[in-house]
C-alpha cells in the first residue's frame, strides 16, 4: 500500500553482529598494529591542517609550498581530481598512508552507525523506543540526506548554565554562562538522575552525554561527573569541547577517562587556526586519534548550520561570508531528554529543521523543573506515561505534518517538503482519508469511523492509519506547536 515510507529505517539488519559501539571501537583499535596507528594519527592530523588551515591549502595546492615533498603520500586526499579517481578503486594501494586513513574512517562510520541503532536495540521502554523512532522518521523527512549525520542519542545532560564561549554560530543559541554544578553539591542528585534514567530507560541511557548549550570547561569537576556516568552506566559518554586548551589539565583527565574506560570518540571545535596549530603543540597526533577536531574557524571547508545564531545573522549578513551550509538545517541530535542539573530543569526535545518557529533547530515537546531525585523520578514517569503512547490513540486528533505539501493524482497521494517526497499507492478510500486528514480536526476513531461507514475495509483503514503514524507523515496535531506547547512548572 505505502510505497516509500520506511526508507528512513536505515538501520534493521544492516550492521554487524557486534552491536556494542565502545567494543567495536577498541576492536577497530586492537585490529591495527602500533605502527598503523601512527601512520593513521599523523595522516588524520595532515587532514586536519588541510581542512582547518585555509593558507596551508593553497600552497600545497598552488605548489608554492617548501616541503611540498612531505605531503606527497597524501596526494589523494588533497589532490581533488586524484582522490575523485583512485578514492574507490584498487589504485589507491599506491598510498597506504591514504588507504590505512580509509579504512580507519570507514570503521568510524560504522561506529558512529552503531550508537545511532544501539538505544532502539536496547531500550527497555516500549513507548519511548517507539517515539524515538517516529522522531528519526520525521527528522529523515525533514531534513533529507543530511539526517544521516544525526546519531539520535537518548540523553542530553547540561552541569552548567549556559556557556562561556559565545561562539557566533552557536546552533542552539546557548545562553550567556552564569554558574556551574559543583561536585560536592550536586553529585548526589547527579548520580540518583543517572540510576532513574538507567531504571526507566535501560542500556538505552549509555548513549547520554554531558554538554549541550554548556561548555565542559566551563565545569571544572566535569571529569566526576563523567566519572559517575561510567560507573553507573556503563559508558564513558562522549566530550564536545570548543576550550580545550583552557584547563588543560581538565582536558587531559577527560581524554585520560575516555582512554582507560572507553573508547569513545571526543570532538574539540576548533575556532581558529591560531588555535590548531595550538592543539597540534600541545598534543601528539596519537593523543587525538579518537579527537575529532571540528574545524569552525572562518575560511574553513566546513560549513556552518544554518540554525540558531548563525540562523539569524544570515539574515543580516551575506550567507557566502558567513559560511553557511545550503542543507545543514540543525546541529540538534537528541531524540529524548535534556536535562539541566543544577537548574533541576527536565526537557523533551528531537531535532527539526530550523525555522522561525523553532528557530534552534529542534521542537520542545516537555519544559519542566523538579525540586529532588524522587520528584525527577516521577515527572519522567509521568512525560513517558503522557507523551509516548506505544501506539496511535483513538482519541487523538491527528493530521498531516504542517511542512509537508498534500497532493493527489492519478497514481495515489505525495507527501513533500524541501527535502523529502512521500507517495502512497492509490487505494478505494484514499481522497476520502486525505480530506478527513485535512479537514476539521478529527480524532483517530472518527476517522475510521467514518471511512468505515463509507465501505472502506475497517483493517485497510487501520493499518494505512498505523504506518502513516509510524512514518510521523501524521502526527497528533498537539505536536504541532511543540515550541510552543512547551509547559514550565
Ligand atoms: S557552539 Fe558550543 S561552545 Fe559555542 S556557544 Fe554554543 S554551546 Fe558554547
Amino acid at each position: 500500500m505505502l510505497d516509500r515510507l520506511s526508507e528512513a529505517r536505515r538501520f534493521d539488519g544492516s550492521l554487524p553482529a557486534l552491536q556494542d559501539p565502545q567494543a567495536f571501537l577498541a576492536r577497530a583499535i586492537e585490529r591495527r598494529t602500533s605502527q598503523e596507528r601512527s601512520v593513521i594519527a599523523e595522516t588524520k592530523r595532515f587532514r586536519e591542517r588541510l581542512i582547518g588551515d585555509g593558507a596551508f591549502r593553497t600552497a600545497l595546492r598552488s605548489g608554492t609550498l617548501s616541503d611540498a615533498d612531505d605531503f606527497e603520500r597524501y596526494r589523494p586526499l588533497w589532490d581533488q581530481e586524484l582522490g575523485h579517481t583512485v578514492w574507490n578503486s584498487a589504485a589507491l594501494a599506491a598510498w597506504p598512508e591514504v588507504q590505512l586513513w580509509k579504512n580507519w574512517h570507514e570503521d568510524l562510520v560504522c561506529y558512529r552507525d552503531l550508537m545511532t541503532a544501539y538505544p532502539s536495540r536496547y531500550g527497555t521502554h516500549p513507548g519511548f523506543t517507539a517515539w524515538r523512532r517516529r522522531q528519526e522518521a520525521r527528522t529523515a523527512s525533514e531534513l533529507g540526506p543530511m539526517h544521516l549525520a544525526i546519531t539520535h542519542p537518548v540523553v542530553a545532560y547540561e552541569l552548567a548554565r549556559g556557556c562561556s564561549v559565545g561562539c557566533w554560530f552557536c546552533g542552539i543559541s546557548a545562553d550567556s554562562f552564569s554558574g556551574t554544578a559543583a561536585y560536592a553539591d550536586h553529585g548526589p542528585l547527579w548520580r540518583e538522575i543517572l540510576s532513574v534514567m538507567m531504571d526507566r530507560l535501560g542500556p538505552a541511557a549509555r548513549t547520554g552525554f554531558c554538554y549541550w548549550g554548556t561548555d565542559p570547561a566551563d565545569t571544572p569537576d566535569y571529569d566526576h561527573f563523567l566519572a559517575d556516568h561510567q560507573r553507573i552506566t556503563g559508558w564513558v559518554s562522549q566530550t564536545t569541547t570548543a576550550t580545550p586548551l583552557r584547563n588543560i589539565d581538565l582536558t587531559r583527565r577527560i581524554l585520560a577517562l575516555s582512554e582507560r574506560e572507553g573508547p569513545v570518540l571526543n570532538r574539540f571545535s576548533v575556532l581558529t587556526t591560531r588555535q590548531l596549530h595550538q592543539i597540534f603543540e600541545a598534543f601528539t597526533p596519537l593523543e587525538l586519534l579518537l579527537v575529532e577536531l571540528v574545524p569552525q574557524m572562518r575560511g574553513s571547508l566546513m560549513p556552518k548550520a544554518r540554525a540558531g545564531r548563525a540562523l539569524a545573522r544570515g539574515t543580516s549578513q551575506p550567507e557566502r561570508d558567513l559560511g553557511l551550509s545550503s542543507v545543514a538545517t540543525t546541529i540538534a541530535c537528541v531524540s529524548g531528554f535534556l536535562i539541566n542539573v543544577p537548574e533541576q530543569r527536565l526537557r523533551l526535545i528531537a531535532p527539526t529543521r530550523a525555522s522561525a518557529e523553532c528557530p534552534e533547530g529542534y521542537r520542545t515537546f516537555v519544559d519542566k523543573t523538579f525540586s529532588d531525585a524522587a520528584d525527577f523520578a516521577k515527572l519522567l514517569d509521568e512525560v513517558l506515561a503522557l507523551h509516548m503512547p506505544e501506539d496511535l490513540k483513538g482519541e487523538a486528533l491527528i493530521g498531516f505534518r504542517p511542512d509537508l505539501r498534500v497532493t493527489m493524482d492519478e497514481s495515489g497521494l505525495r507527501l513533500e517538503n524541501q527535502a523529502s517526497v512521500h507517495t502512497v499507492g492509490k487505494v478505494p478510500f484514499l481522497a476520502e482519508l486525505v480530506d478527513l486528514l485535512v479537514g476539521t480536526p478529527r480524532t483517530t476513531q472518527d476517522v475510521i469511523e467514518a471511512l468505515v461507514v463509507s465501505g472502506a475495509n475497517f483493517f485497510d483503514v487501520h493499518r494505512l492509519l498505523i504506518e502513516l503514524y509510524e512514518c510521523a507523515l501524521i502526527e497528533p496535531r498537539d505536536c504541532w506547536a511543540a515550541g510552543s506547547m512547551a509547559l514550565r512548572a
